[in-house]
């Protein structure tokens, strides 16, 4: 399979140049040219296919040119010693858990799979890269444990300081080994303006082999593709008329993953767009009118963007069309008060504690099923962070505290290990001369 630009669609990349690019040169996104059909994989496949197989078919269909079938299989395994579980809420709802990996939200199967690539690609041309990200406390964390213990991978992580949870700045300080935590004095824009500085600072660039793990990059984008064919291997002999997905979005990276599936040929009627207040594209999809604006702070911050970079995706694979769009594609915009009613709710009513991000999809899925049918549809609701890892509005809607998994407890107890800089232009730079120049 070849790439394009979404601004260039004519000009064809390698995925190999993609992955290390992140973004086109001409600040569009990367995606696919061409549409395989992979019908007969999904139809083949049953519920006692694990992740790792399912990944691994994908993978192989995906990119012939890059992995064979043994090759696409050690890729996975090595990227996926997690799996999506698939749990049940009751009334045709069923969450996809994407958080029992290291750091317990679902970027960890994009970034894990982008680090196993990129080790694979480098060790095969003996190179070696600086991964360089900012983070603003909640998506670092699953770059720094993707690429721990990477051949021939450094990790600098900027994160703002004093400006992350307590649990979040544990999770991106105690990786060690070839991850170092760099601890600015300033915000989460300085962090991103400091990176940015560095990657178009052509001196730095010609000296360190410089590139990013941004949420954008392709390498993380088609993993994500992988957990829809995984819900439907889990639910197939199960399901209903009607079998639709509802996804928390943000970036709507894990909403278009779930759309490319559908173009291969993934058996789904539909997607629901869920969104908080920041929510341009649920606009867009009644109104045709596309219209990004500043970000709003919600009790989901992890999707608090007003300008969704993944929006000119999606805007690709529809070919710019609206009714097309929207005729697959529903939106639903959940309040922060609604998104603290589900939340009480389920605890109320289960027992189940849902992270904030979590309950707007329920609450999205929920509404769907108010206005259809109700004994005819599946909705399957992607879960994207574990409710320990936003604890504090966890126990502001319920009154309780989630219990914390293994993997957060155990970094709770290691040391921070940091190194501070200055927001300034330049203290990036020499830290990276200093640290990385041979
Ligand atoms: C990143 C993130 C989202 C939003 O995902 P997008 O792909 O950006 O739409 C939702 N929930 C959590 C917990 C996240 O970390």
């Amino acid at each position: 399979m070849l790439f394009a630009s979404t601004r260039s669609p004519l000009i064809p990349v390698t995925f190999e140049d993609a992955v290390f690019r992140g973004l086109a040169e001409d600040g569009g996104l990367y995606h696919p040219m061409e549409e395989p059909d992979l019908r007969s994989l999904f139809l083949g496949l049953s519920e006692t296919d694990g992740f790792v197989r399912i990944a691994s078919g994908m993978t192989a269909a995906l990119f012939p040119e890059n992995f064979t079938p043994e090759r696409a299989e050690d890729v996975c395994r090595s990227a996926f010693p997690f799996s999506p579980r698939l749990s049940e809420l009751g009334r045709g709802i069923h969450l996809l858990e994407l958080f029992h990996g290291p750091s317990c939200a679902f970027k960890d199967f994009g970034a894990s799979f982008l680090a196993t690539v990129m080790e694979s690609f480098l060790k095969e041309h003996d190179r070696r890269a600086i991964i360089l990200t900012a983070t603003s406390g909640d998506t670092g964390s699953a770059v720094a444990q993707a690429f721990r213990n990477r051949r021939n991978i450094d990790v600098v992580i900027l994160y703002p300081s004093g400006r992350v949870s307590p649990l979040q700045e544990k999770q991106l300080t105690t990786t060690g080994g070839n991850v170092t935590a760099l601890e600015v004095l300033g915000s989460f824009d300085d962090c991103q303006r400091m990176v940015k500085e560095a990657f178009t600072d052509r001196d730095l660039m010609s000296r360190l082999p410089l590139t990013s793990a941004n949420s954008i990059n392709l390498g993380r984008l088609i993993p994500q593709s992988y957990y829809y064919a995984y819900a439907f291997a889990q639910l197939r002999r199960r399901l209903n008329d009607e079998f639709l997905f509802c996804v928390p979005s943000g970036n709507y990276g894990n909403l278009t993953a779930g759309v490319l599936a559908w173009r291969w040929g993934l058996p789904v009627n539909g997607f629901v767009a869920a969104s908080n207040r920041n929510d341009v594209v649920p606009e867009y999809l009644t109104s045709g009118l596309f219209q990004p604006r500043p970000s709003v702070h919600t009790p989901s911050n992890a999707m608090d963007v007003g300008n969704p970079s993944n929006f000119e995706r999606l805007l690709a694979i529809f070919h710019e069309d609206w009714t097309g769009m929207r005729s697959m594609i529903g939106g639903e915009s959940v309040s922060d008060a609604d998104t603290f009613e589900t939340m009480r709710r389920f605890y109320r009513s289960h027992g189940l504690f849902l992270d904030p991000h979590t309950a707007v999809g329920v609450c999205a899925a929920e509404r769907r099923f108010d206005r259809e049918l109700a004994s005819a549809v599946d909705v399957v609701v992607l879960a994207t962070a574990h409710p320990a890892k936003f604890s504090e509005i966890v126990k502001e809607a319920t009154g309780a505290e989630p219990p914390l998994p293994p993997e957060l407890a155990r970094v709770l107890e290691l040391p921070k290990v940091s190194v501070q800089v200055k927001n300034s232009p330049g203290a990036l730079k020499s830290f990276l001369l200093d640290r990385y120049s041979t």
